[in-house]
């Protein structure tokens, strides 16, 4: 089968699909290109671009296909990091993410999250207790021991060593066109003119997806958002993380510490494609509340990218649109969190009797 697109979704879909005893060959240009966000900040694709935070576990809605997604792909990660562990060694979930309850209802909401989810490892913090983290947390918030983070340049690392140890077939040329044929196999023509016939062809091919999509009348539109990501060095302020989660979450902020005195700060949310200055600086500012130490911190490298947010339906998109043609794109905010119960959505959907 052939995997378009090798992102989070389509790298750990062809992983998967592999490991399952699949013959998979991936497609992307990328493939070429190393990973790391030096020199391409503009031009990062959505998995380069992300933060890799998993907020799973704090999910608001208790019921749905979202949170069906999101727990089993929180079940998953631990066995997933474990196996890519062998491919690289560094690769390793940050566990404990914070979110600051921003208001009173917000203390409410949370408060009630943790009574239901206190086997899932959530708790609620008192305000007292974030004196030393966050001092402006006037109404507390909500600990999830099991949500946190992964380093998502390290993660394609080891899913591309992966691949290569299941004898994936990378080809690193853009696919321009899918053709059904009468027999009802798949032909995959390329960029460079070249085409593949395949049985089942997966689409993971994020913002792009309707290039595809629309000549075989399945038009899925999609919309970027842009999101903005700085990596800071503090001058002054906390020396260590000591008491620090993994994540801290403030008003849809997410402060990742990295090393002593660095951190990752992110991501905005607008619509379109162009990072504007005026969210950047609201970043820096946390809209007012930011401390002393963030607002005087170096930036160190910035970068943006863009979320496929898929028009009048929710994310993400997984459908077999018709045999042998199956959609797993339009991840918009949640792209590495879901990649394990995407891909096992996708080996479900083409295994099936
Ligand atoms: C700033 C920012 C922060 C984010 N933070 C988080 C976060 O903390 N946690 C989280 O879970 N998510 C986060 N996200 C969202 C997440 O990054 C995306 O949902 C996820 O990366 C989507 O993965 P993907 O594989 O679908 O897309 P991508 O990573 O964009 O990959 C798509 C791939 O398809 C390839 N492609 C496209 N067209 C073709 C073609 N015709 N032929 C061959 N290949 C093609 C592209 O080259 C690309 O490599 C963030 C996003 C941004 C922008």
């Amino acid at each position: 089968m052939g995997v378009i697109g090798a992102g989070a979704i389509g790298l750990s879909t062809a992983w998967h699909l592999a490991q399952r005893g699949h013959h998979v060959s991936v497609y992307d240009p990328r493939l070429n290109d190393p990973v790391h966000r030096q020199g391409s900040a503009n031009d990062l694709s959505g998995t380069s671009a992300s933060l890799g935070v998993l907020m799973g576990h704090v999910f608001r809605r208790s019921s749905g296909r979202g949170w069906r997604l999101r727990r089993r792909s929180m079940e998953l990660w631990p066995q997933w990091i474990g196996a890519l562990q062998t491919h690289q060694p560094e690769l390793k979930l940050d566990l404990g993410l914070l979110q600051i309850a921003e208001d009173e209802q917000a203390a409410e909401r949370m408060e009630g999250l943790a009574s239901q989810r206190v086997d899932l490892g959530l708790e609620i913090v008192a305000k007292e207790a974030l004196n030393k983290v966050w001092p402006t947390a006037t109404h507390g918030g909500l600990h999830s021991r099991h949500d946190g983070r992964i380093d998502p340049l390290l993660l394609q690392q080891a899913l591309r060593e992966a691949l290569n140890e299941q004898s994936v077939e990378q080809t690193t040329t853009a696919v321009v066109h899918l053709e059904r044929n009468n027999n009802n196999k798949w032909s995959v023509h390329r960029a460079d003119g070249e085409s593949t016939l395949h049985d089942v062809v997966v689409l993971s091919t994020a913002l792009t997806t309707d290039t595809l999509l629309e000549p075989l009348g399945h038009a899925r539109a999609m919309t970027p958002v842009l999101g903005q990501a700085l990596s800071l060095q503090l001058t002054t302020g906390p020396t260590s993380w000591t008491n620090w989660p993994s994540v801290l979450v403030d008003q849809g902020f997410n402060l990742i510490p990295t090393s002593p005195g660095r951190l990752l700060l992110g991501a905005t949310v607008e619509p379109g494609d162009c990072a504007a200055e005026a969210p950047m600086t609201l970043m820096r500012s946390l809209n007012g509340r930011a401390p002393e130490w963030l607002r005087t911190a170096t930036v160190v490298a910035q970068w943006n990218g863009l979320r496929a947010r898929p028009m009048d339906r929710p994310a993400p998109l997984l459908e077999e649109l018709e045999p042998g043609l199956i959609l797993a794109s339009g991840h918009y905010r949640n792209g590495v969190l879901l990649a394990p119960a995407t891909a096992e959505w996708v080996a479900a959907a083409l295994e099936q009797p």
